[in-house]
């Protein structure tokens, strides 16, 4: 029976579910291969980190979203892919044949080589939340933590904001950013930029207007100055996963898999990606989870032509400007569309909305197709 391997739970491979649980093409086995028992939504991380949401309400458990899908669940993690062989080894060590495969494992955090024992890397989001709430937990009442969130874009804004209200019962804590000014927010109207660097002023977080280094003794630094910190929380971007390296794929510079507009590998057409693992090679665009979800229906659209032997015609086309909310910790956020902004109560109500309707749309999706129980092992 021919295999369909789906390669994480990210956002895309959402649609794949959905579209499977309403029409898996006939003789097809498909398979899902995630470690995590629940995925976190990123989009709502700063606000459990600020207090506004519980665990529970940001995360969809995978065998609930499998409710209904013809899917099996291997709980693990890919560790290599052997793309001319069709072959993905598992962490258990187990490998599995496939016919088609689909990545949407995101990206990884990179973690540089330091000896400073105070690094919080943001991914993945189950291992950071842990780690947050064991040292929050940790913090004596009287303490005066001095804390850092290395990076400068949405992710490494929204957090630091998130951190700073998390610590208001903390008075004498110091909240920094470590980003350089001229990078802060790349790719956003200088309205936006301006609006945040006024949103980090008025929460007295400081900009450490440098690159996070590593000096020779092994000590985390902003710029040349060693950082003198409690943690240290790393938000700097997605990296490819290393194993891509040795799969065959043709990858990009960055070592991201090289994908045309179907979503289809360059090199290997029985290979598919979306999210933050790809990169388009007619289109480059962002890494967000924007386009990782826009471009599910497509990936479904494609992977059942390909199951059903049909020819492969949907194509993904990022918009020109997304619209990109950014929470502020309080209920506050920055709406970023293009060159047009705005800022206010409102876009955080806004962001809540459609956060919320994401997620329960998931929930509502596996449920209302729940009749047959998730197969796992
Ligand atoms: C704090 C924060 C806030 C953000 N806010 C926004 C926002 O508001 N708007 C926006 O557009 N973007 C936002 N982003 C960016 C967004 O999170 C990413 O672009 C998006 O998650 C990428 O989606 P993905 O589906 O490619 O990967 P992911 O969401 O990372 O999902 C990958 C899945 O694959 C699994 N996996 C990983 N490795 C393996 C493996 N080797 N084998 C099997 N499974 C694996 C993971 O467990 C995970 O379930 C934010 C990011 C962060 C960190």
């Amino acid at each position: 029976m021919p295999v369909l391997l789906l390669a994480g739970a990210g956002h895309a491979h959402l649609a794949v579910l959905r579209a499977l649980r309403r029409a898996c093409p006939a003789g097809w086995h498909v398979v899902l291969v995630e470690p995590q028992a629940r995925i976190n939504y990123s989009g709502m991380l700063p606000g459990w980190l600020a207090g506004h949401y519980s665990q529970a309400e940001i995360g969809l458990s995978v065998a609930e979203l499998l409710a209904g899908a013809p899917v099996l669940w291997r709980r693990d993690t890919v560790i290599a892919v052997d793309a001319e062989a069709r072959r993905v080894v598992l962490g258990n060590g187990q490998s599995l044949d496939f016919d088609l495969l689909s990545l949407a494992v995101g990206g990884q955090q990179a973690v540089p080589a330091c000896r400073t024992p105070f690094l919080l890397p943001l991914r993945p989001l189950a291992g950071f939340m842990a780690a947050w709430q064991d040292w929050l937990r940790a913090l004596p009442p009287q303490a005066c933590p001095r804390i850092a969130v290395a990076g400068g874009g949405a992710a490494a804004v929204e957090v630091v904001m998130a951190v700073q209200t998390a610590l208001k019962a903390w008075p004498g804590s110091e909240v920094s950013l470590l980003a350089q000014r001229d990078a802060l927010l790349a790719g956003h109207a200088d309205g936006v930029r301006a609006a945040c660097l006024r949103q980090l002023q008025r929460k007295q977080i400081h900009l450490l207007d440098a690159r996070l280094t590593v000096n020779a003794a092994g000590e985390a630094c902003a710029g040349d100055q060693p950082l003198a910190l409690d943690l240290l929380i790393l938000a700097t971007g997605s990296q490819a996963p290393g194993w891509l390296t040795g799969s065959g794929l043709a990858l990009d510079a960055h070592g991201f898999v090289l994908a045309d507009a179907g979503l289809r590998s360059i090199s290997h057409p029985v290979i598919y990606a979306a999210g933050d693992v790809c990169t388009r090679q007619d289109m480059p665009h962002a890494r967000s989870g924007v386009h990782a979800v826009r471009a599910g229906p497509v990936l479904a659209a494609n992977l059942l032509a390909c199951m059903r032997g049909e020819v492969v015609r949907a194509r993904y086309v990022p918009r020109r400007a997304s619209l990109y909310l950014l929470a502020c910790g309080s209920r506050h956020a920055l709406a970023s569309w293009g060159r047009w902004h705005a800022s206010g109560a409102l876009w955080w109500y806004v962001k809540r909305w459609i956060d919320r309707r994401f997620l329960r749309q998931q929930r509502t999706a596996a449920m209302s197709l729940s009749d047959s129980p998730v197969r796992g092992d």
